[in-house]
């Protein structure tokens, strides 16, 4: 079975290039620098001939006018994968999709392993050597590296996939030189990378499932015939939908951490602004993207640097119960409810260069951590229930009355 996961990509920035960036803009955290740079800034009329470049470069992610909640979650969602991703709802034409392929300028680097399992030296330390393949053990105790570092990527999910665009399936390539062979899938594909699939409210059920199926595991299993395989598909979820187009299932709107509701930009001046830039953009995109290089590059360091102090960042428990008492309040039922919002705290402490979460770091992600997490549904269904044990108790204690008296 071949592994494509042979690229190679820019190594990080080095600590001597970061210091130096960090000096030039005196950014302090890359919160600060979202709070700094994105929404403001100037427009260089001077800009625009066409470079006739054909080839694909999204919009810069910092040049985005206003929708501070929705590049925060998706950064927030950079640094720490546990938050679970991000659910964008809104109306079409509001930057969702656009403020997602911009993430391509700042993806950092993650070590992948170089073996078709899957094994990592995390897994020998923290389980011995009979926890990874004889091959990895060997290399293992001869020195030799089990991963590399790579960019994580972004994996898109287009909204007429098959089931075996997803999973994988036949090779057909392989099959007509006689042999039997299976086609890795999008979803293996996706292993620790983003997946991004843009109206998810529309995709097809069994699709659905085997992406709920990967997110809940961590790894999927294809079955062709006589074949079968297991990939790993840890990935960060991304989704954008639009309400009016149709609900999503309750399973999967639960899979997603944070989850944005995304509207267009109501100051008129910010609006100008917008239409100027994306006019800019679309005349000369390489230009734009020139003018933001120097913030993309320090905010794609801070991603990377935020990432490494990630296990470092204490969550203390008097700020913890402040976070549990409001979820409690709010009778959310999901535990997913904590657990992103704890994370997504301790990535928002991280993005502003702390090791320790505030309550201040609750309040900034509470809105987009607890949102859409109750479900009318359950909570009729919870209060008929409650009437019908009511009722079951007091019929009882008629009856037993009753046979008492
Ligand atoms: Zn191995």
């Amino acid at each position: 079975m071949d592994d494509e996961e042979t690229k190679t990509s820019d190594p990080v920035v080095s600590p001597e290039q970061h210091q130096e960036t960090m000096v030039v803009t005196q950014v302090r955290s890359l919160k600060d620098l979202l709070d700094r740079v994105t929404g403001r800034g100037e427009y260089s009329p001077e800009s625009a001939e066409d470079s006739g470049i054909a080839e694909i470069l999204p919009f810069p992610f910092l040049a985005m006018v206003g929708q501070r909640e929705m590049k925060l979650a998706l950064l927030l969602s950079l640094i720490n994968p546990a938050i679970g991703g991000v659910l964008l709802v809104g109306p079409r034409g509001t930057g969702k999709t656009t403020a997602v392929r911009s993430l391509i300028h700042l993806l950092p680097m993650v070590s992948r392993s170089l073996c078709y399992y899957g094994c990592l030296p995390e897994d020998i330390e923290s389980a011995g050597v009979d926890s990874v393949c004889p091959d990895c053990a060997r290399k293992y105790a001869e020195g030799k590296p089990l991963v590399k570092l790579d960019s994580v990527r972004l994996v898109e999910l287009p909204l007429n996939s098959q089931l075996d665009d997803v999973i994988g399936g036949l090779d057909e390539r392989a099959a007509a030189h006689d042999r039997m062979r299976l086609k890795r899938g999008l979803l293996a594909h996706a292993d620790r990378n983003l997946l991004y699939v843009d109206e998810v409210n529309m995709l097809e059920d069994d699709v659905v499932d085997a992406l709920l199926d990967a997110s809940t595991q961590g790894y999927f299993t294809v079955r062709r015939g006589p074949l079968a395989a297991t990939y790993w598909s840890r990935f960060v979820l991304i989704g954008s939908m639009n309400p009016e187009e149709g609900r999503l299932r309750p399973q999967i709107q639960d899979r997603f951490g944070l989850r944005v509701v995304v509207r267009g930009l109501d100051d008129i001046e910010e609006r100008l602004e917008a239409y100027k830039r994306v006019h800019t953009y679309l005349t000369n995109r390489r230009y734009t993207i020139e003018e933001y290089q120097l913030e993309t590059d320090i905010a794609k360091a801070e991603i990377q640097t935020a990432r490494e102090i990630m296990n470092k960042v204490v969550l203390p428990d008097e700020v913890a119960r402040i976070g549990l008492e409001l979820i409690n309040r709010l009778k959310i039922d999901s535990l997913r409810a904590e657990i992103t919002l704890f994370e997504s705290a301790r990535a928002h402490a991280a993005a502003d260069a702390r090791t320790m979460v505030t309550k201040d770091d609750i309040q900034e992600v509470v809105l987009m951590s607890l949102r859409l997490r109750r479900s009318g549904f359950i909570t009729d269904y919870i209060e008929q229930q409650q009437a019908e044990d009511n009722e079951i108790l007091q019929a009882q204690q008629t009856a037993f009355h009753g046979s008492i008296g």
